[in-house]
This record gives structure tokens, C-alpha cells and sequence, in this order.
């Protein structure tokens, strides 16, 4: 853009805090209004997927989160009985199918603690020149042609901006405002009755594999080292488990967790209290645009999905990679959110509508879907084309349901989600 602007940024949390350091760091000002009473991230662990560590290497860092994390190789799923319900390794993607085989070797996931990855983007944002005002909530904005302010409760203005960026999470107020101030927007919302807790804990389980286990009751849980002999477990709970669990406290929790597996039950037991599970909901959402006025929606704000496929926060990196140089390319703040609105489209459409479908399948009580995902899961990855699609799908590397993203050169030296 042809000026420094100034922006504000409402939500610091994994994208908010990416995004904030590179509006920074390309010269604008930038202040970050955050509803927490201090900054950090909540929950434990999370997977970096091949195309977010693109983003971590385009911004210098991917080595430093290399070293804070851990490699991982694939993912098994199975039942609580120890049957196989799906195996999937990053290194399928050496299928001749794509058409790229410098894409495949080397793929790999990264375990790693939210925490870890939100200091790295933290400091990077103070060294920027950042300014984080916490104890923020923005409710609402009004814009001129000119400006926007964000409003807290009360209605009371936060300041004047020439950009408003949208990074408030899955439960966004700023997208819920939007859709109700402009008629031209529409965001589809599902939420889940499903939650989790999510705890990291020591694990001496295989340290290189995200393992997913199910039972015929729709519990799903989950366990991703993050190094140093530790694991983000995931415990999936219906929505209106958690009153009881924490009325009933720690040591029931644990008989619970035991009976389900011997090797959850050994996580569980090494937890010293409740209070270090955060318990979390999530839905899929998804705007039809991005874009409203002056104010541009990222991350979970703008496309929030189930966990399940490990790609919530890798979207969040693209899409701040992608508004970062839209911004730095276009002279008008309103071609450069068209641009972003552009390039993210495809992408963010299908990933939504990939957990919108697949959901209910992982993490069902139902039983007609229950056979379906027992009969179709485990020879899915035995098709070879489908194999390729299932990896590329888990890489973050899909763009369509039909179409593979075929890079020119490979993936690290192409980053492919926006070039
Ligand atoms: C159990 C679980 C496991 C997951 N595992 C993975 C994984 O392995 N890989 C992956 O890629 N993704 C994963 N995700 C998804 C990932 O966590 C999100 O996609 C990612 O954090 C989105 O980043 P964000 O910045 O959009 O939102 P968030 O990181 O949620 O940040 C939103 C921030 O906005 C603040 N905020 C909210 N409302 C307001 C307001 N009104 N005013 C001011 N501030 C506000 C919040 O306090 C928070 O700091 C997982 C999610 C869950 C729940």
C-alpha cells in the first residue's frame, strides 16, 4: 500500500499473533485489542501440516519450531479394541498420481505445544513494535468510507483505523455483527455436541504418531507427541459431560479414562489436577466473504473447522500470509481484500466443507454412520488414487475436492497456497 496504515487486529491468539507481527514488520501500525486479561494461547498441543510449515519457512522460523517440536510421520486410527481403522503417512504423497514426485519425501507433520508457537510469534510481535492492549473485548465496529472503530460492550470506541482485522476465533462476535449489519453476508455455522478436554501430558507411547482411537459410544480421542516425552491427549466428550466430570472430579476422571484404554488411562493418571484440561467446543463456520468494508476476517473467524483434520491453525497461517502481501501489493485497501478474499476462497471452501462431512463420521454414537466409517475407513487408503488424496487432504495441500494442488518445483522451494 502506498502508506503505512493503521490497523487493528482483534484477537491475539495463534493466527491474530502471526498476523499482527507481519502487518507490523511491513511498516504499519498495529494495535491488537485481545479479550484475555493476559496474552497466551489455550489448549495444549497442535499438528503443523505441510502447508503451514511452508508459511513458517517463507517467515524464517521454520527451524526454530523444527527444534521446539517433534516430527510426525502419519496418522494411525483405530478402535478401542485395537482394531485398524485407518493408516495415513505423509511419505504417500510420493505417489506417481501427483504428478510431483519432489513433493512427496520429506513431508512430515509437526507435534508441537501451542504455547511454544504462540512465544515465537509473541516476541516476534514486541520486537515489531506491536502494541497489545488486553482486557479488550470488541463486540462491534462502525465504519465510515474512511475509517472503523472497534466498539467494546458498551459501545464505547477503541480508536480509529484504516483496516480492521478480524481474528476473534471460531466463536466470532465481529463475524456474527457482520452478517447482521450487511445483508450481502451469510456465514454457516454448525456447532458440534461435541467438545474436548485437552491436556498435555507425559507419553511413552510411538513419539512420531499422531494416534486416534474411537468406540461405538462416538468417544474419540487423541494423542500427538510434541517432544520431551510429552503428548497433547484429547479426551472428545459430549457438550454436556463436562459439568459432570468436573463435579465428580479427578480421580473419577481417571477410572473413566483407564476403562476406556490402558494406555489413555496412563496419560490420564499423570495429570495432577482438572484444572490443567481446557475444555473446548468447536464448530465449522464459514463466510460466503471474508470481507466487509474495511474490516477483513482470518483464521477460525473466517473459516473455523473441526480438529479432527489438523488444519484450523495451518489456514490461519496461509491466510495471514496471504492478506500480509495482498496489503504490501495494492495500492486500495479494497483491491487488496478482494485479493485475499480471492486466493482464500477455494482453499478455505473445501477444508470447511471436508469437516462439515467428515465430523460425523468421526466421532459418532449414530450406527448407521458408525458401520459406514468401520466398513469405508480402513480400505479407503488401499485405493491408490484416493491414498494420494487422503495425504494430500491431511497436508493441507487440497484445493478442490477433485483437484490436487500439483507444484511446480516442491512444495518448499513452491509454496503453493499463494503464489
Ligand atoms: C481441541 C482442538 C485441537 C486442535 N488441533 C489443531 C491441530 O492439530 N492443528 C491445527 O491446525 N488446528 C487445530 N485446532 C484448531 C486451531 O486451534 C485453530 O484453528 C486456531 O487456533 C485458529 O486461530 P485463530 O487465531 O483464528 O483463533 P484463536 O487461536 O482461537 O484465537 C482467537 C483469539 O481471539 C480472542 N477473542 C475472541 N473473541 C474476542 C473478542 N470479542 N474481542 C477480543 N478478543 C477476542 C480469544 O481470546 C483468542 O485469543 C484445534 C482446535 C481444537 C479446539
Amino acid at each position: 500500500m502506498s502508506r503505512p496504515l493503521r490497523i487493528a487486529v482483534v484477537g491475539f491468539g495463534m493466527g491474530g499473533s502471526a498476523l499482527a507481527w507481519r502487518l507490523a514488520e511491513a511498516g504499519n501500525e498495529v494495535v491488537v485489542f485481545e479479550q484475555a486479561p493476559s496474552t497466551g494461547p489455550v489448549g495444549a498441543g497442535i499438528l503443523l501440516q505441510p502447508n503451514g510449515q511452508a508459511v513458517l519457512e517463507h517467515f524464517g522460523m521454520l527451524d526454530e519450531v523444527e527444534a521446539l517440536g517433534t516430527t510426525i510421520t502419519g496418522l494411525d486410527a483405530r478402535h478401542r479394541s485395537g482394531r485398524r481403522l485407518t493408516t495415513l503417512d505423509y511419505s504417500m504423497l510420493g505417489s506417481p498420481s501427483l504428478g510431483s514426485p519432489s513433493l512427496g519425501p520429506g513431508l512430515h507433520g509437526i507435534g508441537i505445544m501451542r504455547s511454544s508457537l504462540f512465544s515465537l510469534f509473541a516476541q516476534r510481535c514486541e520486537r515489531a513494535g506491536v502494541e497489545v492492549a488486553t482486557g479488550h473485548r470488541v463486540e462491534r465496529y462502525r465504519q465510515t468510507g474512511e475509517e472503523v472503530e472497534p466498539l467494546n460492550e458498551t459501545g464505547e470506541s477503541l480508536g480509529s483505523f484504516d483496516l480492521l482485522v478480524a481474528s476473534d476465533g471460531s466463536n466470532s462476535r465481529l463475524r456474527s455483527h457482520a452478517v447482521e449489519t450487511n445483508p450481502a453476508l451469510r456465514a454457516r455455522v454448525i456447532d458440534y455436541a461435541y467438545g474436548a478436554m485437552w491436556m498435555a501430558a507425559p507419553f511413552v507411547g510411538d513419539q512420531h504418531r499422531l494416534v486416534q482411537v474411537v468406540d461405538r459410544s462416538g468417544r474419540l480421542i487423541g494423542m500427538l507427541p510434541v517432544g520431551d516425552g510429552r503428548c497433547s491427549f484429547f479426551w472428545g466428550i459430549r457438550l454436556e459431560e463436562q459439568a459432570s466430570i468436573e463435579a465428580a472430579g479427578l480421580a473419577s476422571w481417571q477410572r473413566q479414562v483407564s476403562e476406556f484404554s490402558a494406555e489413555a488411562g496412563a496419560i490420564a493418571n499423570a495429570v495432577p489436577s482438572l484444572s490443567e484440561a481446557t475444555f473446548s467446543t468447536y464448530r465449522t463456520a464459514r463466510m460466503n466473504l471474508p470481507v466487509d468494508g474495511r474490516v477483513v476476517f482470518v483464521g477460525d473467524a473466517a473459516h473455523a473447522t473441526s480438529p479432527h483434520l489438523g488444519q484450523g491453525l495451518n489456514l490461519a497461517l496461509v491466510d495471514a500470509v496471504v492478506l500480509a502481501e495482498a496489503l504490501e501489493r495494492h495500492a486500495e485497501h479494497r483491491d487488496a481484500l478482494d485479493d485475499y478474499a480471492q486466493r482464500r476462497r477455494a482453499t478455505t471452501r473445501f477444508y470447511t466443507q471436508m469437516t462439515g462431512f467428515l465430523t460425523p463420521f468421526f466421532q459418532t454414537s449414530n450406527p448407521a454412520l458408525r458401520v459406514m466409517r468401520d466398513l469405508a475407513l480402513p480400505v479407503m487408503p488401499l485405493v491408490p488414487g484416493l491414498r494420494s488424496h487422503m495425504a494430500l487432504t491431511m497436508s493441507g495441500l487440497k484445493r478442490s475436492w477433485l483437484s490436487p494442488i500439483r507444484p511446480r518445483r516442491g512444495l518448499r522451494s513452491d509454496p503453493p497456497h499463494w503464489r
